[in-house]
């Protein structure tokens, strides 16, 4: 639990440079003072994420957004009113509080407002806006809960805030409102549906190829395990195959074949609802990988809803890793 000395604390600590980890509803973030370009450079270090990869500037209240953003258009405030606090980052021309090393170089900045008790009493302490990629190393698995940071970066890390686990469990929408039409750079948090509902018009996506705006690379989100994807009816078969060949199979065995007879090394049982995996995915993926799993055999959920989201972050975690 988090008290109010621990909101004291991680707002000095922000204020002295340092790093904290903070709980968000999407995942955990590795937090900095957005201005301060050398805390900035920690997190890049930290992760071991290449600098030219922007980060995303968390702020207190839809109310700041002009603080951090030139010209928002009036497309940006309605999306900010409707969605935010909430899981939806907005691409824009970056203000001069922001400094060239949060976004990558980039004149536009990524901004959003956390849904998260925590993360927001921080951001009122601080008073600042805060950069925070997800509390990993760069190109694995998110972090949901603060024990995951902890596995992970450990002493990295000047403070941890606990705020339990997360609740929508895959990162934010961002959308580029830069231009005439917004376009969806990575779909997550936010659905397609929900942002279109509110537009009153379709909202592009990216091309399920290789999206190539920065720091999108291909393997990202990904296990230690390889993640294989299949259709779901084959997800129980080619899993006997890979066990057959000696792999230490795990499974992400779609909710209609649950009742079917499996001799993986592990299975978990994907949850019906895309609320409900979306919460659960990197855990899963986690798990499978403490669990000893080298080959983890996956379907993709349709592109319905959290679907789209959920099955961008599988398709992800299956791209070829780059060579060390
Ligand atoms: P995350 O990796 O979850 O921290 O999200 C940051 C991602 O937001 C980056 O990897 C980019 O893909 C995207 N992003 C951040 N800033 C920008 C920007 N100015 N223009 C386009 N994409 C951005
Ligand atoms: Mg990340």
């Amino acid at each position: 639990m988090v008290v109010t000395s621990d909101i004291e604390k991680a707002s000095e600590t922000l204020r002295a440079g340092g790093l904290v980890a903070l709980p968000t509803e999407t995942v955990y973030g590795l937090g900095a003072n957005a201005e301060d370009p050398a805390a900035v450079a920690r997190i890049f270090q930290t992760k071991g994420r290449p600098p030219t990869h922007p980060l995303i500037v968390h702020i207190g209240g839809a109310d700041q957004l002009d603080e951090w953003v030139e010209e928002a258009s009036a497309t940006a405030r309605l999306l900010a009113e409707h969605f935010w606090p909430g899981p939806l980052t907005l691409v824009l021309r970056r203000g001069r509080r922001v400094p060239l090393e949060a976004t990558g170089g980039l004149e536009t900045v990524a901004v959003r407002v956390p849904d998260h008790p925590v993360a927001l009493a921080l951001l009122s302490a601080f008073g600042g806006g805060i950069t925070a990629p997800s509390a990993n190393r760069f190109g694995s698995v998110s972090p949901t809960t603060a024990d995951h940071v902890r596995a992970e970066l450990g002493d990295a890390v000047d403070f941890v805030l606990d705020g339990g686990p997360c609740g929508v469990g895959v990162e934010s929408t961002i959308v580029d409102v830069t231009g005439e039409t917004p376009s969806i750079l990575r779909p997550g948090g936010v659905t397609r549906e929900d942002l279109e509902a509110v537009l009153g018009h379709p909202v592009a996506l990216p091309s399920t190829s290789h999206v190539r705006v920065p720091g999108q690379h291909p393997s990202h989100y990904a296990p230690r395990a390889r993640v294989v994807l299949v259709e779901p009816e084959r997800v129980v078969a080619e899993g006997e195959l890979a066990r057959q060949r000696g792999h230490q199979v795990g499974l992400l065995l779609p909710p209609a074949f649950a009742d079917a007879p499996v001799k993986a090394h592990a299975v978990v049982t994907v949850p019906a609802s895309t609320t409900a995996y979306a919460r659960g995915l990197y855990g899963f993926l986690r798990d499978l990988d403490q669990q000893g799993c080298d080959l983890i055999v996956a379907s993709l959920p349709t592109d319905e809803g959290l679907g789209l989201a959920i099955a961008n972050r599988l398709r992800r975690a299956a791209e070829p890793r780059p060579s060390a």
